[in-house]
């Protein structure tokens, strides 16, 4: 490769869904439940209402707004609302907004440990961009493992990791609930996390967490080395517009700011975002069918044979078959289910109860069940 390219970027290979070889036929019907996005979209006369902004309200050749302070007024009285707060609350010095939490994630990484020694931990597995970001930015990360059957973290190992580190760990990031695995912070986990030292910033990705209901804004208001993230691809059903934001002490946010890019969030993301917050209540309102379409499919998964099912808090759930992994996977695809390969098993998403049904027929072929 050329010179001027930094020799580590040469083992990397970029980001792209998983297609498995040798894939030739394309069936009618595709589901997409390999993301984790919602399978819903914007309800109708939302969408016509955002076309309407276009029109009337957005001029094309301006830039978009650079503080986002209306959005993040709009988060941080959504934030509020979502959580347990006493006599705290949530405001725009609390909220800092990127192009998908994904951009959030590198300005954390930028912030804490680019320019200087400095690691990340996390516990695998879990989402894959943490680890991929940081390299790319050449930060070293440490990786510690999860117990076998409730996924919990390593502890122990985790105490071990920071206590011995040739490189200082700065930052942690736990996803609650953890994607693939489908679990939430356990208390044990959150006590361990708040009696770190404060000089490492512990990132709680809850980018699942209208699926849930658990979150630790309250401790991102009450601790200075607290970070929560969300994001809008999710529940909200907005992944098309890249939204996520942070919720953190304002000290913690004029750092983010300082380390974003100027326009990072297009005007009609910063609308869609805002449309969405107004109408929460409705877009949220398939909130309970995916709770409960999730439950469904765990059931009807729990009946397959030499196939194992973790329970779930999110919108997917984490399944393995006992043999065959790449086998059953190929099946699926070539049938149209689209699932996520990945930490030895699959995270199928909840789709609608049409693409559920679809996901159980097809596992069942996979399996070879209906052939006997
Ligand atoms: C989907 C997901 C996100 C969202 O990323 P965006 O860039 O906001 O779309 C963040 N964290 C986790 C763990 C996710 O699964």
């Amino acid at each position: 490769m050329a010179n001027f390219i930094r020799p580590d970027l040469q083992r990397f290979a970029a980001y792209s869904s998983h297609v498995p070889m040798g894939t030739t036929s394309v069936p009618e019907i595709v589901d997409h439940l390999d993301t984790n996005e919602s399978s819903y979209d914007l309800p109708a006369p939302l969408k016509e209402k955002l076309a309407g902004d276009y029109q009337a309200h957005i001029r094309a050749n301006r830039y978009p707004s650079g503080d986002h302070h209306e959005l993040r007024n709009a988060i941080a009285h959504y934030a509020q609302s979502s959580a347990t707060l006493g006599d705290r609350t949530v405001t725009a010095k609390h909220i800092t907004v990127g192009n998908g939490s994904d951009e959030l994630i590198r300005s954390l990484l930028i912030a804490t440990c680019v320019g200087r020694p400095g690691a990340i931990l996390v516990a695998e597995p879990t989402f894959s961009m943490y680890k991929i970001l940081a390299q790319t930015l050449g930060v070293d990360v440490v990786t510690v493992g999860r117990d076998e059957e409730t996924f919990e973290v390593d502890l122990d190992a985790a105490e071990a990791a920071i206590a011995n580190a040739k490189v200082p760990i700065r930052m942690i990031f736990m996803v609650s609930p953890n994607s693939p695995t489908g679990n939430a912070l356990t208390t044990a986990e959150l006590n361990w996390l708040r009696q770190l030292s404060q000089d490492i910033l512990v990132v709680v990705d809850e980018a699942y967490f209208e699926f849930c209901g658990q979150t630790t804004v309250v401790d991102a208001l009450a601790r200075p080395n607290w970070v929560v993230t969300r994001t809008f691809s999710k529940a909200f059903r907005l992944a098309a517009h890249r939204v996520g934001y942070v919720i953190a002490a304002p000290e913690m946010i004029q750092v983010l700011e300082k380390v974003r890019l100027p326009y990072n969030l297009p005007t009609f993301s910063q609308t869609a975002a805002l449309v969405a917050l107004r109408h929460a209540q409705s877009i949220l309102s398939v909130v309970e069918e995916v709770r409960s379409e999730r439950d469904r499919l765990l059931a009807a998964l729990k009946d397959l044979p030499d196939f194992k099912v973790w329970p779930s808090a999110a919108n997917f759930v984490y399944c393995r078959p006992t043999q065959g992994l790449g086998e059953v996977f190929q099946k699926l695809y070539e049938q149209g289910t689209h699932v996520r390969q990945t930490g030895g098993g699959f995270r199928i998403t909840v789709g609608t109860p049409e693409e559920n049904n679809r996901t159980l027929e097809h596992l069942r072929n996979a399996l070879m069940l209906t052939a006997q």
